[in-house]
């Protein structure tokens, strides 16, 4: 398998730890395979065993390298072992740690002035995860309704979107087998069709106190939503009262080419959702809102144990202020461009293929109906090729490298999943060749 950097794994060799740590660290890394049967059954098994990473390749155990795009599901957006994140979260460790809530802390008041001051929204909410980020911004949405007065109390989402896994966030989110299994969920919860204009006013109406979408639906497979959709429900919204939140977990912190993908169509919302990239690999998310959304709340009203602790937020204020950077976005604007223009050849070339869509390095290949293979049989395909992709709804492939991805990587990744789509062809004949 190609290498593109050389690891330094100095810092890993075992003699550098406690002789309890290194016995400790020795049992472990003979056992994690084995370790995984303990594991709440929730997750698809076996898993290959990771051991490091750089940039945008990773090492398993039997030292096989990968080319990683699924970048820990969109959250290296610097790669692995970014320096300067590891230099951050180690000076910040040695200083102070965690304090809770009950007392403020400079990195993370640092972190909420530069996310103002970055996306012009300017509260912000810190917690751990996405799922948190979302479970508070609809609870503040509801909270907001009563504040004002308003009788809206239900939430609309849309067919395709993924919002998390906590109750409420559980609830708007579409994915039936996701939900199913722990209902009753929330009452109140209507869907949508994505980029469907007609009904609007029909679906957010009076009774709604929140409408949550992802600007492009991650998890169903990088499916943008338009900006002439965005600005509707911005307008729609307004009109009855109802607060907009972006959930821009997936999409948010550069992975689109902008800061925020919602910058791309001209609106903002009352509340915006982040977490993945945001924390460099440490759990953060935030909730962004607008003065008057804030208005609505009040102390004792809401809160989070770790949230905005001042490791997590060092590492947030690295990755911030590279990815707010301009040319830093061009980049993975054009690196964007390089993947989905490979990807859309295969989708000419290979008669396995519908579609190849996405935004910036939020990108997915849809297989086609007939496919003689699934999505998952893709995956693992592309794995045995050195290349780690992750599925995206019923049958497509994201393709979520790190934002600081090199030309050359991009290549060698579509250089693998050609191979991987071609062994699969042999049953399959080629566009190109069939027609
Ligand atoms: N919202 C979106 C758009 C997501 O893609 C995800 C996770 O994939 C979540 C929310 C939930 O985030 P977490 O897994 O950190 O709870």
């Amino acid at each position: 398998m190609p290498d593109a950097t050389t690891l330094d794994t100095s810092s890993l060799a075992t003699n550098s730890l406690t002789p309890a740590a290194a016995a400790h660290d020795d049992a472990h890394a003979a056992s994690a395979m084995d370790e995984v049967g303990l594991m709440a059954p929730v997750y698809p098994l076996p898993r290959i065993e990771l051991v490091s990473g750089r940039g945008a390749w990773v090492t398993d155990r039997e030292g096989n390298r990968y080319l990683d795009f699924v970048s820990g599901i969109a959250v290296n957006a610097l790669g692995h072992a970014a320096p300067a994140v590891a230099r951050a979260v180690a000076k910040q460790a040695r200083v102070l740690g965690q304090v809770s809530n009950l007392f403020a802390n400079r990195p993370a008041a640092a972190l909420a002035h530069e996310l103002a001051e970055a996306t012009g929204y300017p509260r912000v909410f810190f917690c751990n995860s996405g799922t948190e980020a979302v479970e508070a911004a609809l609870k503040f949405s509801r909270a907001r309704a009563r504040h004002k007065g308003l009788a809206g109390r239900d939430v609309v989402g849309f067919r395709g979107g993924f919002h998390g896994r906590t109750a409420f966030s559980l609830s708007a989110t579409w994915t039936p087998s996701y939900r199913e299994p722990f209902e009753p969920l929330m009452p109140g919860i209507r869907f949508g069709d994505l980029n469907q204009l007609e009904g609007l006013d029909t679906l957010i109406d009076e009774h709604v106190a929140a409408v949550i979408v992802e600007p492009v639906q991650g998890e169903a497979g990088a499916i943008p939503a338009t900006a002439q959709f965005l600005r509707a429900l911005r307008a729609r919204s307004e009109a009855v009262g109802a607060a907009l939140i972006f959930d821009e977990v997936q999409s948010g912190m550069g992975r689109c080419g902008t800061l925020l993908a919602q910058q791309q169509s001209g609106v903002s919302g009352d509340f915006t959702v982040l977490s993945k990239a945001l924390g460099g690999g440490l759990p953060l998310g935030a909730v962004l809102m607008t003065t008057e959304a804030a208005e609505a709340l009040a102390p004792g009203m809401h809160g989070c144990t770790f949230g905005g602790g001042p490791i997590a937020a060092s590492a947030g204020l690295v990755v911030l202020e590279r990815v707010r950077d301009a040319a830093f976005q061009a980049r993975v604007r054009s690196r964007g461009r390089r993947l989905l223009t490979g990807l859309k050849r295969f989708a000419r070339a290979h008669a396995s293929v519908a579609e190849a869509r996405g935004l910036g390095l939020l990108l997915a290949l849809d297989l086609a109906k007939d496919a003689t293979f699934d999505a998952a049989s893709l995956v693992r395909a592309c794995r045995d090729r050195g290349l780690l992709l992750v599925r995206g709804g019923e049958r497509a492939l994201r393709l979520l490298p790190p934002l600081v991805v090199t030309p050359a990587e991009i290549d060698q990744a579509l250089e693998r999943l050609d191979a991987a789509l071609t062994s699969f062809e042999t049953l399959t004949p080629q566009k190109e060749q069939s027609s």
